[in-house]
């Protein structure tokens, strides 16, 4: 009996892909051979992270890492580094930022509900441009005494500043630039680009495309502020005379030459063990072979798309997620009749239960991505969703909601 039955859980055939609320994707056998083997066994997490930190990044050719429960807490921890640098008192203060400069920049354009994890430390956003436009002038302009940083979060359509450009700018100025990459990377060139373009921290996920456990991420950046990070996030259940703070820097010499602040803002975004192994095997795997894992879930795409072509009702189309770098399948249900909202919420209470994506709901569009999906989900898939499609049909589910 599997832990799902044993506590009553229905299993979902997920066609959204890395969602954090379907629990993200799958992770491979030498993934969950790390974590088990991460668990069996004691290592002080100041000097697992140091060392992991140091595979992560040259296996991304990146300046430096820091593994983190995901890409928003990298994303909190990023602005925490930004507001604070390394100064005790100011890491005891946080989220409280009186005395300091507080304020992250951000394009209107760019603007997501992640913003919470910028805020969550303490700092105030200020929105420059407009919903597809930003000048350079309106950056120039907003940067002042009260900028900690500026955040960037590429893959917005419209006429925005470059990453290059806004780098540029704010480095005159002495403001470091926090990029949100989690539904950039992987692939790795982007990360490195972020980098050539000029980023200071980058935020990135491990729970999407990396196929790393769900609550993981990595804020990579200039070693000067990953150093800063620890200061943040890690227990500080610490004496002062034998605090190993400079394990933290990799030092020869790891007793403390500075009193440690106390638990920090991040300590809620903590992780194990077996989070950290399991990135890192990921990682590694990842970098070694690209979309090997993707295959599975491929294949399986190609059997729903096979199956789903004899539906009438549906008109079957190849889509491409840029962002996630995958291909999709786009179901458009525009002329069969049934409301859109209906099929969704039958196919996620139906058995086998069927999550699938949302984005282009408001065209009468599903769309399935495959990172998730299991052997035989397509053809699981397929049927349920002929049989749905059937029954709301014969019901009289019609496109303006209503129902017989
Ligand atoms: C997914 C996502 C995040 C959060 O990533 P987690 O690893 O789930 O914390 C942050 N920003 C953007 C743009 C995302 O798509």
């Amino acid at each position: 009996m599997s832990i799902y039955d044993d506590l009553g859980v229905t299993t979902v055939i997920n066609g959204v892909g890395p969602a954090t609320r379907l629990g993200g994707l799958p992770v491979s056998e030498p993934v969950w051979a790390a974590m088990r083997e991460a668990m069996s066994v004691t290592v002080r997490i100041s000097a697992l992270q140091a060392a992991a930190g140091r595979r992560l990044s040259s296996l991304l050719e990146v300046p430096a890492c820091y593994v983190t429960s995901g890409a928003a807490a990298a994303l909190t921890l990023g602005t925490a580094v930004a507001l604070t640098g390394s100064d005790s008192a100011r890491v005891d203060a946080l989220p409280n930022t009186t005395g300091m400069p507080n304020r992250v920049i951000i394009q209107r354009a760019q603007r997501d509900p992640y913003d919470h994890a910028i805020t969550a430390a303490g700092a105030e956003l200020v929105e420059i441009g407009y919903p597809h436009t930003t000048h350079t002038s309106e950056l120039e302009r907003a940067i002042d005494e009260r900028t900690a940083a500026v955040l960037v979060r590429p893959g917005a359509p419209g006429n925005l500043l470059t990453l290059r450009t806004i780098s540029e700018i704010a480095h005159e100025r002495g403001i470091p630039v926090i990029v949100d990459g989690a539904l950039r990377v992987p692939p790795i060139e982007r990360l490195q680009q972020f980098f050539a373009d000029g980023a200071d921290l980058v935020a990135v996920s491990g729970g999407k495309k990396f196929r790393a456990p769900q609550a993981t991420g990595i804020l990579c950046g200039r070693p000067d502020l990953i150093a800063a990070v620890a200061l943040h996030h890690q227990d500080m259940d610490e004496r002062e005379q034998t605090w190993m703070s400079g394990e933290l820097a990799g030092s020869p010499e790891p007793w403390a030459r500075s009193a440690p602040p106390r638990h920090g803002i991040g300590r809620s975004m903590k992780v194990g063990r077996e989070q950290i192994a399991g990135l890192v095997t990921a990682v590694d795997r990842y970098v070694n072979a690209p979309g090997e894992d993707d295959r599975d879930g491929l294949a399986e795409l190609d059997i729903l798309e096979e199956q789903l072509r004899g539906q009438s009702s549906t008109t079957v189309t190849r889509g491409f997620e840029e962002s996630l770098d995958v291909p999709v399948l786009h179901l458009d249900l525009s002329a069969a009749g049934v409301d859109i909202d209906t099929v969704i919420r039958a196919l996620a209470t139906g058995d086998p239960a069927i999550a699938v994506g949302e984005d282009h709901a408001w065209r009468s569009v599903l769309t399935v991505n495959p990172l998730a999906l299991l052997p035989g989900d397509g053809a699981r898939f397929a049927a349920a969703f002929a049989r749905t499609l059937d029954l709301l049909s014969a019901d009289g589910a019609t496109t303006d909601g209503a129902s017989s």
